[in-house]
């Protein structure tokens, strides 16, 4: 891989790293402890309070994991490992690493 396309892909990975923060899902409020006035929230109402909850808190886990990958990915650049597969040392295929930059492992090693 050429520095050029290092250089994009780590400008690719710090953008979507950007995105991740930005949203809500990484921030401490969207899964917070749900309030409920028993007096007026009813049990329906209770439920969907509940279960968005759990959303927020899934989707969290999902930004927070996916922050580990750019993390790790960014750090294989930096050590000019990025584009190896991790099991095998192969070049991962660029078209993989452009649908997912996080990916570790080549097309082989996956399946
Ligand atoms: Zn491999």
């Amino acid at each position: 891989m050429t520095p050029q396309e290092l250089e994009r892909f780590r400008a690719l990975l710090i953008q979507w790293r950007e995105d991740l923060i930005s949203t809500s899902e990484v921030r401490d409020e969207s899964s917070g402890t749900v309030h409920l006035d028993q007096q007026s929230v009813g049990r329906l109402s209770r439920m969907d309070a509940m279960q968005s909850q759990e959303l927020a808190k899934a989707g969290k886990a999902r930004a927070e994991r996916q922050l580990l990958m750019i993390k790790a990915a960014l750090a294989r650049i930096d050590r000019d490992e990025f584009g190896d597969c991790i099991e095998c040392g192969e070049a991962i295929n660029p078209k993989r690493l452009e649908i997912d930059p996080t990916t570790l492992h080549c097309i082989h090693c996956a399946q």
